[in-house]
């Protein structure tokens, strides 16, 4: 079977990807089980430069064809923020996805509500000699001031979807993975990786 390398540490994403990847016929290999431990910096100004970055590293540290996702949280009344800037939207040193949530509702907590936002993530698919394909979804809702449900990561419990009732975190694994923005990215990839990997 052909090996592709999950080109990320986060745990959420990769119990997703898992899900999202598997029946495709390759085999899911996970840096851990390669010993590789990655910290490549997110420094680009786009979600596809710091996608091609991680994917780029991994496939150059691994020689496996990879897949990585660079994703975030688009707030309108926040012109966007927290954006590219998600995994790291808090102002204290070590801070936890709930920190970054209270954060994001204390910014939010003067401007009129519905505060709609959505979710966006690209995907990047680079193999070892140098090729590079993208795919993005997006997936739109509106943040509430109360957490709900203890499913997911990141901002979930308070990403509601308006024609569910539910917020992200409330929503099953498999409901997730229908309609997530990284599951839409991820049925715009399998095409691309049906031309990579001949599946
Ligand atoms: P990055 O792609 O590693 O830069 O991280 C993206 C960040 O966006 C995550 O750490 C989360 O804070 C947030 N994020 C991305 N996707 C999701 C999701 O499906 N649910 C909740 N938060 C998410």
């Amino acid at each position: 079977m052909p090996k592709l390398l999950i080109a990320t540490e986060n745990q959420g994403k990769i119990h997703e990807l898992q899900e999202l990847l598997g029946g495709l016929g390759l085999e899911l290999v996970m840096p851990r089980q390669l010993g590789l431990n990655l910290n490549v910096i997110e420094d680009g100004q786009t979600y596809e430069e710091n996608a091609a970055k991680k994917a780029r590293a991994f496939a150059a540290a691994s020689g496996l064809i990879s897949l990585a996702d660079d994703s975030g949280l688009e707030v309108q009344a926040l012109n966007g923020a927290p954006g590219l800037y998600s995994a790291r939207y808090s102002p204290k040193p070590g801070a936890t996805d709930a920190d970054r949530r209270a954060y994001l509702l204390e910014n939010l907590r003067e401007q009129p509500r519905p505060w709609l936002a959505h979710f966006h993530a690209t995907v990047a698919i680079a193999t070892p000699d140098g090729e590079l394909r993208f795919a993005d979804g997006n997936c739109y809702g509106e943040i509430i001031p109360e957490e709900r449900g203890t499913g997911g990561f990141g901002y979930d419990p308070i990403f509601f979807i308006p024609n569910l009732g539910l917020t992200m975190a409330e929503l099953g694994m498999d409901e997730k993975n229908r309609l997530s923005h990284r599951a839409l990215a991820v049925q715009n990839a399998i095409p691309i990786m049906g031309e990579i990997f001949r599946v």
